[in-house]
Formats: C-alpha cells, sequence, structure tokens
C-alpha cells in the first residue's frame, strides 16, 4: 500500500515535469520564433532607411550613411522601446505615439540625426529627450559615454530602468529641462536634439567641444522645422547649417 502510494506520486510528480519541460520548450520556440521575425523586421527596416537615404540625398549631401551607424541601427530591439500594443509596428519606418503626446523618432531620422554628429568611439555625447531611450540606445553602440536628459519624469524613469534592464551601461539619464543642458559633464563631442525649439539654446552650444557638432531642429513648434546641423570648428566659430524639413514635438520647459 505504502508502496503503490509513493509510486503514484512518483507518477504524478514525472507527468507535472513532463508537462513543465514540454511548456518551457514550446515558450523558447515561440520566443527563437518572435526573434527571428524581428531579426526580420530589422533587416526590412534597414532596406527602408536606405532607400530614403536616397530618395534624400540631394538634401542631405550624401549617398549612404556611415556602416557603423546602419549596424548600430539593425542591433538595437525597437520592438522594446514602444508601448506593448505597438510592438508589431515597432519596425516599420515611421514614428509612433509612446504616451505622454510624445513620439519614438522614425528610424529613418533615427539613422540620419546619429549619422550628422560623425561620432568617434571616445566621444562623449549629449541627447535632449529622452523619449523611449531608443536614439540613446543607438548611440550607446556607437561612443563611450551617452547622457540623455528628459523632462518627463515618468518618460525618464521608464526609459532609464529599459536601458538597464537591456544593459546599455554606458548610458546615464537625468530629469530635467535638457535647454540648459549637462553642464557638470560638459563639453560633449556631440549634442542631439530630440524636439523642436525656436532658437538653438545658447548653454547648449556653450557645452559643445571645439570640433564638436549638434543637430536639432529648429522652427517653430507644431509646424514644420529644418534638421540643423551646427559645427563647432576648433577656434570655437560656429557654424549652422539647413538641411530637411522635418516635425518634432516642441521641446517644453520654462526657456526664453
Ligand atoms: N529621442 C526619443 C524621442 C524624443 S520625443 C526616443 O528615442 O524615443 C521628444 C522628447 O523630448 C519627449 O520625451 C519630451 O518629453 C522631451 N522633452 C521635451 N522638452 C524637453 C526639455 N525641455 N528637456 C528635456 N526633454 C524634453
Amino acid at each position: 500500500m505504502v508502496q503503490n502510494a509513493r509510486s503514484d506520486k512518483a507518477g504524478i510528480f514525472y507527468c507535472v515535469m513532463v508537462m513543465f519541460l514540454l511548456l518551457l520548450q514550446d515558450s523558447h520556440i515561440a520566443s527563437a520564433e518572435a526573434e527571428d521575425r524581428y531579426q526580420l523586421a530589422r533587416k526590412e527596416m534597414i532596406d527602408a532607411i536606405e532607400a530614403d537615404v536616397s530618395l534624400t540625398s540631394g538634401l542631405i549631401d550624401k549617398t549612404r550613411f556611415d556602416p557603423r551607424v546602419m549596424e548600430a541601427m539593425s542591433k538595437v530591439p525597437r520592438h522594446a522601446f514602444v508601448p506593448p500594443e505597438k510592438t508589431e509596428y515597432a519596425y516599420e519606418n515611421r514614428p509612433l505615439s509612446i504616451g505622454f503626446g510624445q513620439t519614438i523618432s522614425q528610424p529613418y531620422i533615427v539613422a540620419l540625426m546619429t549619422d550628422l554628429l560623425d561620432l568617434r568611439p571616445d566621444a562623449a555625447v549629449l541627447e535632449i529627450g529622452t523619449g523611449s531611450g531608443y536614439q540613446a540606445a543607438v548611440l550607446s553602440g556607437l561612443v563611450k559615454a551617452v547622457y540623455t536628459i528628459e523632462i518627463i519624469e515618468a518618460l525618464g524613469v521608464a526609459a532609464e530602468r529599459r536601458l538597464k534592464r537591456l544593459r546599455y551601461e554606458n548610458v546615464r539619464t537625468r530629469i530635467s529641462d535638457g535647454y540648459y543642458g549637462w553642464p557638470e559633464q560638459a563639453p560633449f563631442d556631440g549634442i542631439i536634439v530630440t524636439a523642436a525649439v525656436g532658437h538653438i539654446p545658447p548653454p547648449l552650444i556653450r557645452q559643445l567641444k571645439a570640433g564638436g557638432r549638434m543637430v536639432i531642429p529648429v522652427g517653430s513648434p507644431f509646424l514644420i522645422q529644418h534638421l540643423t546641423l551646427v559645427e563647432k570648428d576648433r577656434n570655437g566659430e560656429v557654424r549652422t547649417r539647413q538641411l530637411l524639413p522635418v516635425r518634432f514635438v516642441p521641446l517644453t520647459g520654462g526657456h526664453p
């Protein structure tokens, strides 16, 4: 009797274990399939960016982006930076809403702005407008250090957690008004502003290293802005060049 009860228990235990292992295997297969799907979607996203580069080459004065930038774009899991109900659209070449009235930029624009910064591996770069953290993740693979500022606390905190979870360890986040930059970490080799502003913030020009570059959408909020490249030469002289028309959410905060 005792013997039988024992073997019954062993039988149940065995069945439960087999079911558990089968479930585990299923979920592994499912997640491997999802990974394959995302990899394919990323490849299609890269093709779409390249097609946009050809279409806009006259405006941006290039026929291709730096292969390092394209490699970074092909590695970052964009689906992990959009709200769960939008993962199926994550790799489409268009901006997506991330809540709080904000958007994650279109992949082509992320690649273009990153390319324009012309960053070296030992560079320190400042981003204004962390949003989802996607742009910061793309930069992370290309430079030594990324500093990113977000004004909406809930977005900044969520992005910080996401970047930590995905192990982008050279990214530092901060909640503040990015108009004033991050003076304690300045100067920066590159500054990227991912919200529209009517003028180039003087504090950001000051925090740009001689020889550094800034990319910023300048123009009326809610209307069309111009993506503008700001270059500070070795003597500290600043030169600006307007590239193509873009539309970003406005830089908020109490700036002049
Ligand atoms: N780079 C982001 C998308 C940027 S959307 C990404 O990859 O997802 C623009 C972001 O700028 C928004 O999250 C918005 O809240 C933020 N923002 C607006 N004004 C700001 C300011 N003054 N300082 C810092 N961030 C600001």
